[in-house]
């Protein structure tokens, strides 16, 4: 039933899909979009639209920009021969507020789950052993979230990178298990950093 007029019943119906939000929430927000000045609504609508075709993934670490490298790669003050391999891009963002950290980032997108059918190949590894055939990265931090998961994929790699000559560490214990990396305090993960153990 169309209690609504067919434009706001699709506008609820687009806004019901995303995460996280029910049908009331979409509800709200629709009438709240509805009210809103009517160039406050485009604004809204071009941001999302922009978003959504300007992004792209840095061609080094997989991290989402606009540019063909992300600011952190492509800084040259960074240090290149370090890489921190990562779940996700809102990893990397906890891992820069504890602006402890000068190397840069790997990307997974993910980390190995059998479960959930996501394997090795589903993943950014092999970007990732492609950075390494350039012999300045001297160090591969893995910091994977000590999940199952998490930990799987760090043997996973640990054993894969390894042979290639290339340090390989673990971000140490503190972060608790099960623990998600992006909602711990920057102090902890900080240690966590600082502590890392060779794998
Ligand atoms: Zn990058």
């Amino acid at each position: 039933m169309d209690y609504f007029g067919s434009p706001v019943s699709k506008l609820i119906e687009e806004l019901s899909r995303l995460p996280g939000i029910g049908r009331k929430s979409a509800q709200r927000l629709a009438f709240h979009m509805i009210r809103m000045p009517k160039e406050e609504t485009q604004a809204l609508a071009e941001a999302i639209v922009s978003a959504r075709t300007q992004v792209r993934y840095c061609k080094e670490c997989g991290c989402l920009t606009d540019e063909e490298l992300c600011p952190i790669c492509s800084d040259a003050s960074r240090d290149h021969t370090v890489i921190m391999v990562v779940e996700d891009a809102r990893d990397m963002a906890a891992y820069e507020r504890t602006r402890q950290y000068k190397g840069v980032y790997h990307i997974l997108q993910g980390v190995i789950s059998p479960l959930s059918g996501v394997n090795p190949q589903d993943l950014k590894i092999k970007e990732l052993l492609e950075r390494l055939k350039d012999e300045t990265v001297q160090e591969v931090i893995i910091a994977t979230n000590p999940t199952v998961e998490g930990e799987t994929t760090a043997m996973y790699l640990s054993r894969l990178l390894k042979p290639l000559g290339v340090k390989v560490t673990r971000i140490a214990n503190g972060v608790p298990v099960g623990g998600d990396l992006e909602y711990i305090d920057e102090v902890t993960l900080a240690r966590a950093l600082e502590g890392r153990v060779p794998l």
